[in-house]
Formats: structure tokens, C-alpha cells, sequence
């Protein structure tokens, strides 16, 4: 293999404007050409990873099959590019200094002072290169969270200009930058990207692309400034407008030939591209125009972007929902309400069906437990991932079995009935305080019972998932349950944890819960089967 060679993302102006979407799209492309690519994310803060940190400020936690509890944007990498992303293919400032810290400890620094410059910079070297080696990639697309000017991107971008100059002719920077068109003005401004151009050379860096974010395509003058500014002939600032959907994002990129002047500019040859399937189904979105209506039965609502906490629940029920031929409309839904006045529930009759996603704490859990039971008693399609597994679970506990004031002890120690029980794994972890990276995560097997939901919508018996939770459901009460009707058909190969629950269909039209997250592992032209079942089940209610 010649070389690797490596294009870093950085954003300019400001953050938000899908970066991620940017990187994860140049992978694609580059894909689609036949080559072996990596998508690496690097994220500034000093957490080791995302595990701790609200999702209402940071958006979903993705959960790598190794456990890794990731930035979102691997999720959109694994989406694009169908390639599992591990440990190797995210950094944090606090891996970093960890590491860094770890070995010094090892007086592996043989009596030397540690620096921020040069060690930092280093370590973050030598994690990019790991990431290649693991992935064997000819091409890695390394993304920088923030923008460029940021106090905490300085060792990254370090680190890039260290690669950059004792590899020019394999090291490659991308800006993402954005072009906003004032009201007033009604023009396309390009001055913030300028300055942001500047902000790049005065680290030592000059971008060899540059992405042009904004509503409307960017224009030719805009192009031209641009190109002027940063000396780059003008095929190499590329147009990238909102877009219907963001798997319209690779194709609007082609359609500017990023591809091909990519890998020109890399000194690669440009191979017959494969994109077909891609484009047919970006194609097809916008032109869906039956509608399927599904509620989110969540809590994380009270902050800047519901888009970025259930990034993953969202994307999975568009892929299904496209490939059924409807256009999702999905609506959120707190369930603190429910809480107050339980005659709200009636606007989930309205709908046609509910998810009820993962969760932690106790807030708003009362009013989810709540529309589990409206969803059973009025036939709406109900399907619960990890915390909504347990939700369903108790509520059936609770209204069929009568088990008053069952629960789950992470909700209430105390409770009488506690069908929803801490993992004994996790036991001495709580006590300890031990949160980081302890749950039980990433990807473990589950056998499936024939004849069940399930199995009819994975067509196997035997299937791996992504988890990551602390809770499970207590065995001492599967029987009760069972008796009562409830299916386990889902459960670890030694027959200890159940993993999905599920009402048969004559009872339910769709009412089935994972204690795993399927929402990690669907793709746009692999939609997962059980968010197919469910769509399906949505229409079918919608027949009657
Ligand atoms: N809080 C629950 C648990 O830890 C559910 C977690 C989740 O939804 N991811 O078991």
C-alpha cells in the first residue's frame, strides 16, 4: 500500500453548521471509489468520553460495538460508510493528558520534563496513526470538534501542521466554514470565512478545500473571493446548501466533484465510483409524501437541539419509515404532562404509534409509564428501547399483575415489587461511585424465540446488539410476568438476562421493548428490522 494519507476537518465561523455530516460524506465518497477509508473523531473536552456528560448538552452518547460511549458523530460516520467504529476512532483532550500523564508515571520520558508542546501534540499523532493502523485505511478523515480560533483546538491543530510538514504531500485540510446571508443584506457574505482562513494559516496551516456551508448553494462570486483568498483554484471550494435530508449531503458534494478533485489534489487516481443505491434513495426522500406519525414518549426536551439527543432514534425511523415509502413525521412528546393531566394522554390516539427511547433518572418516567399503558389498552403501537424496555415492563407489572408500585430500583429503591432490578455487576459500581464507562455496553449476543415478533422481524435466531445500561429486568419475576402474558423473546445466550419483551400479535398490534439500543445499527439501505416491523405495524392500525 502507497502511503496513507490523511485529510483533517476543521470547522470555521461556527460549529453546528454538520461537520460531522461533512467528514462522514467525504468518507463515503471516497468509499464509493474503492478505497479503504477511516473516519476518526476528535473532540476537545477533557472527559474521556461522552459517557458523563447530559445529552441534553451534548447530544446522544453513540455506543460503539467495543462499549465505547462516544460523540454522536460516529454515529453518522457508521451510517454513511456502514464501518463499526471502535475506541481507535475517537480522541478526547482527556485520553490525551491521560495517557500522556500514564506513561510519564512509567518514566517513560526517560527524566525529561513533560510539555504541553511538543508531548501533546505527540500523543495525538500517535492516536491518529493507530486509528489508520486498525482500520487499515489508505484514507483517514480526521474531524476536529469546535472551530478553528479555539483555545482547546491549539494541540490538535498542532499536531495536524506536525503531520502536514513532514508529509506535505499526504496530509490534507478541509475548512467546513459557513457563509450566512443577512436578512438585510440578502447577499452571501464570505468575510467570516476569511477571517476564519486566517485564523488557519496563523497555526501553520492552509486548507486545500473549502466547504461552504449556507442555505442556498454558495454563488460564483462567493466561490471566486474564496479561492482568491486562500489561493486555491476554484473546484476546490465546494457548495454545500441545506439540504431535504442529510444523505443528500455525498451526492450534493459529487455533484461539485469533491470526489475526483480529492483525490487529484491526494494524488490518487479517481476509480469508477459505486453510489448508485445512495443516490436512488436521496432521490426518492424528498419525493415520500404519505406520512406516518410517530410520537417520542422522551424527557430530554428542554434545551437547544431535540435533533441531537435522538439523533440515532430519529435516522432509525426515517430509514424505515423511507423504506416502507413514508415520510416520517415525528412528534415530540414530554411526558411530564401526562404527570399533571392524565387527559392528555388521549393525543397519542392520534398517532400511529409511540417510542418510548432510552432514559435516566426519575423525571418524567412516571408519565412514560403511563403512556406504555395507553398505548396497551388502546392498541397504538408501542415500542420502548433500554429504558423503554423497562418502562413497558413495569407498567405491565403494574396493571395487569397489580402489582402496586412496582418499579424500577433505580427509580425507587424502595419499591415493593422491583420487576426492574440493578445488574449484579453493578452493584459495587454504584456504591463506589464508579460511573465512567461501567455500565453494561456495547455488543453481546441474544438468542430469539421462534414464533415471536422478534424473530419474525430479524428472520434469525440468534442476533447482537448494542447496550448500555446499569438495570435489567429481575428474573425473580419473570414467571409472574409470563404467566401474566408477557414474552421474554429475547434473552443472553445463558438464558440470565431477557432482552427484549413483547406482547404476540393477537393480543397487541406491536408492543415489544429491547433491553439493547437497535437504534445504533440501522442504515439508511439496511433499515433495522425491528424499527420495519414497527413502521409496518403503524400502517396496518392506520388500515383499520
Ligand atoms: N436507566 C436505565 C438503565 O440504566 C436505562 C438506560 C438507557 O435507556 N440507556 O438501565
Amino acid at each position: 500500500m502507497k502511503k496513507p494519507k490523511y485529510i483533517f476537518v476543521v470547522g470555521g465561523v461556527m460549529s453546528s453548521v454538520g461537520k460531522g455530516v461533512a467528514a462522514a460524506s467525504i468518507g463515503k465518497i471516497l468509499q464509493s471509489r474503492g478505497y479503504a477509508i477511516a473516519n476518526l473523531k476528535c473532540d476537545m473536552y477533557v472527559n474521556l468520553d461522552a459517557g458523563t456528560i447530559r445529552p441534553a448538552e451534548h447530544g446522544e452518547v453513540f455506543v460503539g460495538e467495543d462499549g465505547i460511549e462516544a460523540d454522536q458523530d460516529l454515529g453518522n460516520y457508521e451510517r454513511f460508510t456502514d464501518q463499526v467504529c471502535t475506541k481507535e476512532d475517537y480522541i478526547t483532550t482527556g485520553q490525551i493528558y491521560a495517557e500522556v500523564i500514564k506513561r510519564e508515571r512509567n518514566l517513560e520520558y526517560g527524566g525529561e520534563d513533560v510539555e504541553v508542546y511538543p508531548d501533546i501534540p505527540k500523543e495525538i499523532i500517535r492516536r491518529i496513526e493507530a486509528c489508520q493502523k486498525k482500520n487499515k485505511s489508505q484514507i483517514t478523515i480526521i474531524e476536529y470538534g469546535g472551530t478553528v480560533g479555539e483555545y482547546q483546538l491549539l494541540p490538535f491543530l498542532e499536531a495536524a501542521r506536525m503531520m502536514k510538514s513532514k508529509n506535505p504531500a499526504d496530509v490534507f485540510s478541509i475548512l467546513v466554514s459557513y457563509l450566512p446571508t443577512p436578512k438585510l443584506l440578502g447577499e452571501q457574505k464570505s468575510k467570516p470565512t476569511q477571517h476564519a482562513i486566517t485564523d488557519l494559516y496563523s497555526v501553520g496551516l492552509n486548507p486545500d478545500f473549502v466547504i461552504c456551508r449556507s442555505d442556498l448553494p454558495a454563488t460564483l462570486d462567493v466561490k471566486r473571493t474564496i479561492s482568491n483568498v486562500c489561493s486555491l483554484p476554484i473546484e476546490r471550494i465546494i457548495s454545500a446548501p441545506d439540504v431535504y435530508s442529510i444523505y443528500d449531503v455525498p451526492v450534493n458534494f459529487e455533484k461539485d466533484n469533491l470526489g475526483v478533485t480529492l483525490l487529484k489534489a491526494m494524488g490518487l487516481p479517481p476509480r469508477k465510483r459505486d453510489l448508485i443505491e445512495w443516490v436512488r434513495l436521496a432521490n426518492k426522500i424528498p419525493k415520500i409524501t404519505k406520512e406516518v406519525k410517530i410520537g417520542i414518549v422522551g424527557k430530554y426536551f428542554n434545551f437547544k437541539s431535540v435533533k441531537d439527543t435522538y439523533i440515532s432514534v430519529i435516522e432509525s425511523i426515517n430509514h424505515a419509515a423511507w423504506s416502507q415509502n413514508l415520510k416520517p413525521n415525528i412528534i415530540w412528546l414530554d411526558s411530564e404532562k401526562y404527570e399533571k393531566d392524565v387527559s392528555l394522554l388521549n393525543e397519542l390516539d392520534k398517532l400511529d404509534g409511540i417510542i418510548v427511547p432510552g432514559g435516566f433518572g426519575t423525571r418524567g418516567v412516571e408519565g412514560m409509564i403511563l403512556a406504555a399503558d395507553y398505548a396497551y389498552r388502546k392498541n397504538i403501537p408501542y415500542f420502548g428501547l433500554c429504558l423503554g424496555m423497562q418502562i413497558l415492563t413495569i407498567s405491565y407489572a403494574r396493571n395487569i399483575l397489580k402489582f402496586k408500585n412496582a418499579n424500577s430500583t433505580e427509580m425507587d429503591p424502595n419499591t415493593p415489587y422491583p420487576v426492574i432490578a440493578t445488574m449484579a455487576d453493578q452493584v459495587e459500581k454504584i456504591k463506589n461511585k464508579n460511573y465512567g464507562a461501567s455500565m453494561r455496553l456495547g455488543a453481546y449476543d441474544c438468542v430469539l424465540l421462534k414464533n415471536t415478533v422478534a424473530a419474525e422481524a430479524y428472520k434469525a435466531s440468534q442476533i447482537s446488539e448494542r447496550h448500555r445500561h446499569r438495570y435489567e429486568v429481575n428474573t425473580k419475576y419473570i414467571t409472574e410476568l409470563e404467566k401474566a402474558g408477557l414474552v421474554f423473546s429475547g434473552r443472553s445466550p445463558d438464558g440470565v438476562l431477557m432482552e427484549i419483551a413483547e406482547l404476540p400479535k393477537n393480543k397487541h398490534p406491536f408492543y415489544l421493548g429491547t433491553q439493547f439500543h437497535p437504534e445504533f445499527k440501522s442504515r439508511p439501505l439496511t433499515p433495522h428490522p425491528l424499527f420495519t416491523a414497527f413502521i409496518k405495524a403503524c400502517v396496518k392500525k392506520n388500515l383499520k
